[in-house]
């Protein structure tokens, strides 16, 4: 079980692997949790907080220097936010590294508030997967879980845009190839009030 893994010169975070989702792209949902080397499955059982901060400890008294923390893996992060925000808070409090989320931006959603004001103290960076640019290829795309389908691809742009109100930097993103018309997908992005890249099929940024 990989709770914290290296890649690209940052250090990635798989808080958990249950997701509001399941993306036609994401290898989780072809029965596969297998990233660059690494099995993200965490069979069930989710790290604690004390167990994250403890691997990461690990990896950077071993001489590792991470660009930026990022809260990814398989599965979707704010998920897990208890954890999540514990770790956030004591990672801030100890070390100058940036901390990222990559999220699908249904966090709010999910937990029935505006989380974003809760990630703002810790939180440096939050990339959010677009995916699509309207209601019936997001329904498609990412096929959220019946009990969040009807609000969610309005509750994904309420969270960029308060996320843009209250968190430093906040990117939207698409992954290439997928078939969406990637000039619409930045022309959202930036009216929801973030910054737009596109990112390659199963690049975890
Ligand atoms: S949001 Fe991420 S983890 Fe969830 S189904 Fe989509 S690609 Fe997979």
């Amino acid at each position: 079980m990989t709770i914290v893994y290296q890649f690209k010169g940052s250090l990635y975070i798989n808080l958990t692997n249950r997701c509001p989702n399941a993306c036609v792209f994401c290898a989780k949902s072809k029965g596969s949790k297998i990233f660059n080397g690494y099995n993200l499955d965490l069979g069930g059982k989710e790290p604690t907080a004390q167990e994250v901060l403890a691997e990461i400890d690990k990896q950077i008294s071993s001489g590792f220097t991470p660009k930026e923390i990022i809260f990814c893996g398989y599965g979707e992060p704010t998920m897990a936010l208890p954890v999540l925000l514990e770790v956030a808070k004591n990672l801030k409090a100890k070390y100058a590294y940036p901390l990222r989320i990559n999220t699908l931006g249904l966090g709010s959603l999910v937990w029935g508030r505006d989380i974003t004001k809760e990630l703002a103290p810790y939180i440096d960076k939050i990339n959010i997967s677009l995916n699509a640019t309207d209601n019936e290829n997001w329904l498609k795309i990412v096929r959220p879980a019946p009990k969040y389908a009807e609000k969610s691809f309005q509750a994904m742009q309420d969270f960029v845009r308060c996320a843009a109100k209250n968190i430093k930097e906040v990117a939207v993103s698409v992954v290439s190839n997928q078939g969406i018309d990637i000039k619409k997908a930045e022309e959202l992005a930036r009216s929801l009030g973030a910054k737009f890249f596109v990112r390659e099929y199963f690049d975890a940024e």
